[in-house]
């Protein structure tokens, strides 16, 4: 059940919105066209969907130049690789410039110092007022220079500061866009991976219970055949936020899969963590789907949900394949239920196992 998502209707489906725009706009299916009339269709980045339609209804097509436009604007770079590599350069650049200020800030540091020392000198020696008249003049002559030295400085260090506090911003965006699934905007499986990783083993560490819930829809398959992919990912919207109202606090919820979320829960022992299942599989059940288009009542989906609960010498992959199991035993027990690892339905080797 937690096999890789099916992708090949989906991203099939929306191939062909993008070659159907294309045609209609009578615009060339060169693979850069192609690209940004493929993700206009997959609709997850809504400032690119935005700009498009925001054009199009002014100017009835898209121009090569403003093709070009959008494909600099969204596109390049592409790889969140790049664009890491692209700030880490910046932050690099503005390193070395910083360790130039503070260089000139210990030159004029030291020349303040020896400015000072030679007026006293000068001072000690000086016969007359006008004497030290001229050992006064030029030591507020330098004081002023220094001074001046120091407020370029004070600017540079501040402009420094502005742009590094921007490219930390922007290096947050893009950590947190890395970890994040476009379609739900849950934690993606990577953040699921390294969070359940990290959980587990503070779990042990402090003594305390942590339980995962895995859930998994019913019959999608058969609704994505009956609706569409493109409803089938609306569905799968409208299950992620059943899912992210009724975890709260420090519960991570994730997509697991293709049609598959999950929720790791710390210092939540099986019992509460069945229950918080109980309330994703109702809210969920309680929903009765409309197409938003055609307002066509579509009906309601449902979700079974495996629970289980971190036992002394569990790692992450005998705790998934616990849950995973106790998923299995909720599908085979009928669909839209909770099945947690000490119910009847689990199978009597994995009671066993835990007993
Ligand atoms: P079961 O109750 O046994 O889980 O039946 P099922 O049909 O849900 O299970 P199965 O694993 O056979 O099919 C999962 C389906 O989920 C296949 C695919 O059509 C759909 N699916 C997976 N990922 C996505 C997605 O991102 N978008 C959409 N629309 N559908 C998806
Ligand atoms: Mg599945
Ligand atoms: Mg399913």
């Amino acid at each position: 059940m937690s096999g890789r998502p099916d992708d090949f209707e989906r991203t099939v489906s929306f191939a062909k919105i993008a070659l159907d725009q294309i045609k209609a706009l009578r615009l060339s299916a060169a693979p850069r066209n192609y690209e940004i009339w493929y993700h206009y269709a997959t609709g997850y980045n809504a400032s690119l969907n935005a700009a498009i339609n925001d054009h199009i209804s002014k100017a009835g097509t898209l121009s090569t130049e403003e093709i070009d436009r959008i494909y600099a604007r969204f596109f390049t770079p592409t790889r969140l690789g790049e664009q890491i590599e692209t700030i880490g350069g910046k932050v690099a650049g503005r390193i070395d410039q910083i360790m130039a200020v503070l260089d000139a800030a210990l030159g004029s540091t030291s020349r303040a110092t020896e400015t000072l020392a030679d007026a006293s000198d000068q001072l000690g020696q000086a016969e007359d007022d006008a004497a030290i008249r001229g050992v006064l003049e030029d030591l507020i002559r330098t004081v002023k220079e220094i001074e001046s030295d120091n407020r370029a400085l004070e600017h540079r260090l501040g402009a420094s500061k502005n742009e590094i506090a921007k490219l930390q911003q922007n290096l947050e965006e893009l950590r947190s866009e890395s970890m994040t699934d476009p379609l739900t905007t849950l934690a993606n499986r990577k953040c699921f991976d390294e969070a359940l990783d990290r959980l587990i083993e503070e779990a042990v560490q402090r003594g305390l219970s942590l339980s995962l819930v895995l859930t998994d829809i019913d019959h999608f398959k058969r609704f994505n055949d009956t609706y569409g992919h493109l409803t089938g990912d609306q569905v799968l919207r409208l299950v992620a936020l059943s899912v992210k109202q009724n975890v709260k606090g420090q519960d991570l919820a994730a997509r697991y899969g293709g049609e598959e979320f999950a929720v790791i829960l710390p210092e939540t022992p099986l019992k509460s963590a069945t229950t918080v299942a109980d309330y994703i599989r109702r809210a969920v059940m309680g929903k009765e789907l409309m197409k938003r288009s055609t307002r066509e009542i579509l009906g309601r989906v449902t979700i079974s949900c495996g629970v289980a609960t971190l036992r002394p010498g569990d790692t992450v992959h005998t705790l998934i394949e616990r849950t995973d199991a106790c998923l299995y035993a909720a599908k085979r027990a009928g669909r839209n239920m909770v099945v947690c690892e000490t119910d009847p339905e689990v199978s009597p080797d994995l009671q066993r196992r835990i007993a």
